[in-house]
């Protein structure tokens, strides 16, 4: 196995033992990078010199003697929605072409505290809005299994990076699913943390409710690994919660015993490809054979999630993205206007469709007359999705199912029908409306070779045993050590 192939934990034991340096291992990544993103495209901006400087400052901070960090010269590709102090950081937006923040996000500050090398940053649908990255005002991220086909959304960079090998670790955010749907087309492991759970200082907003930053690794083991540098609390994002972070290496390998799990048949409604039911039933086999008992729960309210994410995620982010003016930074119009048609113009010209279909559907759910009708009725939708988990966990310990109805698509095939796409994301919102933790891991391939993932789901803050009934499926198959040929 090639450097680039190997796991971050499996990066960190070759330095300690003096087999490769922070440099070496950076150099291998960059060359992947010159080598394969001209067919995969998932990176946004690259600096060279920049990740360079970085991983000999962690060697020579290595033979100095002084204590290093947990990822100590592991490269990290981040999503461009995560403010990183002097790179661009555009969220795949043409309204904020040339944006160069002056801080890092929480994340980003804690990635650098561990040593771990910031190697660049990937596309993703604009401002994190879709499920394909066909949205980046940029260009398209291919899949790096099949190159015709979408690598998920809005992650997509950053997970067609991971699972390409152009970098061992990035940084996703899920709104909706954008950090797991992508993870299972990619046949890679992606979390989204509870609500709260990890910082949002410095990403930029879409859904404030809802979003949450998480790790895409290949494994569940450097999964928790990256969940023991993020999670924590922030003072300076208001909604981050005062919890204690377990060391969640730690528990990883011991087994849960006598685990329940729960099975909700909404998650195996009409529109689920066979091939991934199959699969998924497969995978629900094998914690059987280890001894876990499935168990049949449901989740009344979840043929409505769907609709009241599309209703309270619009809502928010017509809010959030009001802030885009072409006053303070990013795109102004060249047209002469007044101060009204200045804003007007800008923001016409740099927002792309769906950005601005999004801001339509929020500002009418929101507007007095229909409020009550659409946005007040959805958080009450919202309220009940909570409630049916709140009852589910009290007769199980996770709930599993698919983490998408399908394998991935080919690009262009659902771009012009915004509702096609909406449904990829059926299996994950409802884990984001109720502020949830949810894993998804891979469980196979597709006859075409396309990964499948099994999408995990635990209450709140209880991340620890999540990742420790995802690992007792990794440790008894060996899809995560699939490597795509590029
Ligand atoms: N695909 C969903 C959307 O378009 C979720 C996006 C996300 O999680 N950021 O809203």
């Amino acid at each position: 196995m090639s450097l680039i192939e190997k796991t971050a934990a499996e990066l960190l034991t070759l330095q300690a033992g003096g087999q490769a340096s922070a440099s070496e291992i950076t150099d291998a990544f960059l060359a992947a990078i010159r080598d394969r993103d001209p067919k995969v495209h998932a990176f946004q901006h690259v600096d060279e010199a920049d990740a360079k400087a970085q991983a000999a400052a962690v060697d020579a901070k290595r033979k100095s003697g002084a204590k290093l960090g947990p990822l100590a010269g592991v490269p990290v590709a981040v999503k461009d929605v995560l403010c990183t102090k002097g790179t661009p950081t555009t969220c795949s937006s043409k309204i904020l072409q040339g944006f160069v923040p002056p801080y890092d996000a929480t994340v980003v500050e804690r990635l650098r505290a561990a040593d771990a090398v910031l190697i660049g940053k990937t596309n993703m649908d604009e401002f994190a809005m879709g499920s394909s990255t066909e949205n980046s005002a940029y260009f398209t991220t291919r899949n790096p299994w099949d190159t015709d086909c979408i690598p998920g959304g809005s992650s997509g960079g950053s997970a067609a990076a991971v699972a390409a090998c152009e970098a061992p670790l990035s940084l996703g955010t899920d709104t909706g699913g954008s950090i797991r749907q992508p993870a299972a087309v990619c046949g890679i492991v992606g979390i989204k943390p509870t609500y709260g759970r990890v910082s949002r200082y410095g990403l930029i907003a879409f859904a404030s409710s809802l979003d949450q930053v998480g790790p895409f690794t290949h494994d569940v083991t450097d999964c928790a690994l990256m969940m023991e540098v993020l999670a924590g609390h922030d003072p300076r994002d208001s909604t981050s919660v005062n919890e204690p972070v377990p060391a969640y290496t730690q528990s990883l390998n011991t087994p849960v015993k006598g685990l329940k799990i729960g099975v909700p048949k909404e998650f195996f409604s009409e529109g689920i490809d066979p091939e991934v039911e199959a699969a998924v039933r497969t995978a629900l086999k094998e914690y059987e054979k280890q001894g876990a008992k499935l168990i049949d729960v449901s989740l009344p309210h979840s043929p409505y999630a769907l609709a009241a994410y599309y209703i309270v995620a619009p809502a928010e982010a017509s809010s959030n993205l009001a802030r885009y003016d072409g006053m303070h930074y990013g795109h102004r119009t060249k047209q002469k206007a007044d101060l009204i048609a200045t804003y007007a113009k800008s923001r016409s010209e740099g927002f792309g469709k769906e950005v601005q279909r999004r801001i339509l559907i929020g500002t009418y759910v929101l507007s007095s007359g229909y409020a009550n009708k659409y946005y007040v009725k959805a958080l009450k939708v919202r309220r009940l999705v909570k409630q049916d988990y709140d009852d589910a966990f009290k007769q199980c310990d996770v709930v599993m199912g698919p983490t998408t109805p399908t394998a991935a698509f080919k690009i262009g095939s659902k771009s012009d029908d915004p509702l096609a796409m909406y449904l990829s994301d059926i299996y994950t919102v409802s884990c984001n409306l109720a502020g949830i933790p949810g894993i998804s891991i891979p469980c196979g391939f597709t006859k075409a070779g396309l990964p499948i993932g099994l999408q995990l789901l635990s209450p709140p803050f209880d991340e620890e045993k999540m990742l420790r009934v995802a690992r007792m499926y990794e440790s008894a198959t060996d899809w995560h050590t699939r490597r795509p040929t590029v």
